[in-house]
């Protein structure tokens, strides 16, 4: 009886080591559309993390790797539904065009430098995190590129990150590529690159445009085939080459 369960035991970690290469594993998963477009409940761990299981997990181990440098990686935002992205958007739709008086679609483009249309966000997937050092104090906002900088309180740990994030499969998404077009520069958010790359792949197998198209949220009757053609292509799709 013993025998056996050992031997059960030692079968599956080799086949767990060697036979299952697992990106390949990952990539026969099929993703539905809501769940691509964060409609539907997924099974999220970790407290104050919120990911896949399998991000979770390598999550923890990069923040223990970073924790023993002296850097403690702290969530600023990972897992976000639809209805919580729309609630984002409509916001800041009514401040552009009431407060500040824009039109609708200078609002719409201030609204695509930093924050995704609805359904289109890659945190509605549970592989994507927004992550600062927690060791630091800051004064106002943290998620901007200058605090990540030279002089910036968060520049060591950018630094870490460049260096480390990888081993872990975590990938910077939106690089200060100057070339890159779409969201601008965000050094403080990552992604799970065996999960999100396969999701990705599958999202643009659909037709997106069409799917866009039939949502309905303050400001989307201002989208043009023009508009989201050039949104899909830069935004969604004009990211970090090695997501994709
Ligand atoms: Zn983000």
């Amino acid at each position: 009886m013993q025998r056996r369960s050992f031997l059960k035991k030692t079968g599956m970690a080799g086949l767990g080591l060697t036979a299952l290469p697992h990106l390949s594993f990952t990539q026969e998963i099929e993703y539905s559309i809501l769940e691509l477009m964060g409609k539907s409940d997924l099974e999220l761990v970790g407290e104050g993390i919120n990911l896949r299981p399998a991000a979770h997990d390598a999550f923890v181990e990069m923040k223990k790797a970073a924790y023993g440098d002296g850097i403690d990686i702290k969530i600023v935002s990972s897992y976000r539904s639809f209805a919580r992205q729309a609630n984002i958007w409509e916001r800041k739709y009514i401040r552009y065009t009431d407060d500040d008086n824009m039109k609708p679609i200078d609002a719409i483009d201030k609204i695509i430098e930093y924050s995704t249309i609805p359904g289109t966000s890659r945190h509605h997937w549970g592989t994507d995190i927004d992550i600062v050092d927690g060791n630091k104090k800051v004064n106002g906002d943290v998620l901007v590129p200058e605090k990540f900088g030279q002089g910036g309180p968060f520049e060591e740990f950018k630094k870490w990150m460049d260096e480390h994030s990888k081993k872990f499969d975590f990938y910077l998404v939106y690089t200060d590529d100057p070339k890159r077009k779409g969201f601008k520069y965000e050094p403080w958010h990552y992604s799970y690159a065996p999960i999100s790359i396969p999701m990705l792949t599958q999202f643009r197998r659909k037709n997106i445009l069409q799917l866009l198209e039939k949502e309905d949220f303050l400001g989307s009757e201002h989208f043009t085939n023009g508009f989201l053609t050039n949104y899909i292509q830069d935004n969604i799709l004009d990211i970090n080459t090695e997501l994709l």
